[in-house]
This record gives structure tokens, sequence and C-alpha cells, in this order.
């Protein structure tokens, strides 16, 4: 059995912090001591941790994902969204977090993001605890 999270993203590039959900059907789940697996079924969104305590980490990010695949070509793929698939492959679609004591065991400054490259759009976030 899998929790499925459902998320409205509002640009065409966003990091959305995910964490508190996570964390909410981590408690309904009644998991004490376990894993987290969390899965982004689109092949145009992903999924990362990283720091979110200072905003500008994440602007960073999304800027450098930007300079390094930019939006416009050359692309073969007619759909002509080429930038937000191969964003997806670099930050990959699935995270595994360790539950312990009915919490994640994420650093102090970890938090979990859906990563959005071709929005807006609503995604589904899968997570299974195990
Ligand atoms: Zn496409």
């Amino acid at each position: 059995m899998f929790f499925t999270l459902s998320i409205r993203t509002r640009d065409r590039s966003e990091m959305v912090d995910i964490t508190s959900q996570v964390e909410g059907e981590l408690r309904r789940s009644g998991l004490e001591d376990g894993v987290c697996f969390i899965y982004v079924p689109h092949t145009t969104a992903g999924i990362t941790i990283n720091e979110n305590a200072d905003p500008s980490v994440i602007a960073d990010i999304q800027a450098t994902l930007n300079r390094l695949v930019p939006w416009e070509g050359p692309y073969s793929h007619l759909e002509g969204n080429s930038a937000a698939h191969i964003k997806s492959t670099l930050v990959g679609n699935s995270v595994m977090v360790l539950v312990e004591s009915g919490r994640l065991k994420l650093g102090t400054w970890q938090g979990i993001f859906l990563c959005e490259f071709d929005g807006p759009r609503s995604r589904k976030v899968h997570i299974k605890f195990q």
C-alpha cells in the first residue's frame, strides 16, 4: 500500500517543499522504524532533498539548472519541453529517507522538494513506508 500526494504547481520551474506533507503521511501510517520511499511518476518533474532553511539555496539551484539546460534548444523532441525532460533526468525521480521513532531521519537543514520543470501542472508524489 502506498500514499499519494497531489501537488498543484504554479510556475514553469518551481521547487515545492513537501516535507511537512510527507511527515503527515508518515504519522498517519503509524510506522515507527523503517524506510520511506518517495517516487514521482512524471517525465518532466523530479524530486530531491536539499536545504529548506535559506531560500536562496533553492533559487540558486533553479537558476543554475536553467543556465545548464536552457529552454530553447536545439532539441529534437517536438513537444518543445526537452529542457524539462533533461532536468528531470538530472535531478532524478525518487528519494529514500530513513524513519526512526516515527520521524523522518532528515538532517537539520534538509527538506524534500518536488521539482517542477514544465508547469504549472497537477503532480503526483507516491510515498511508500516499509
Ligand atoms: Zn515532452
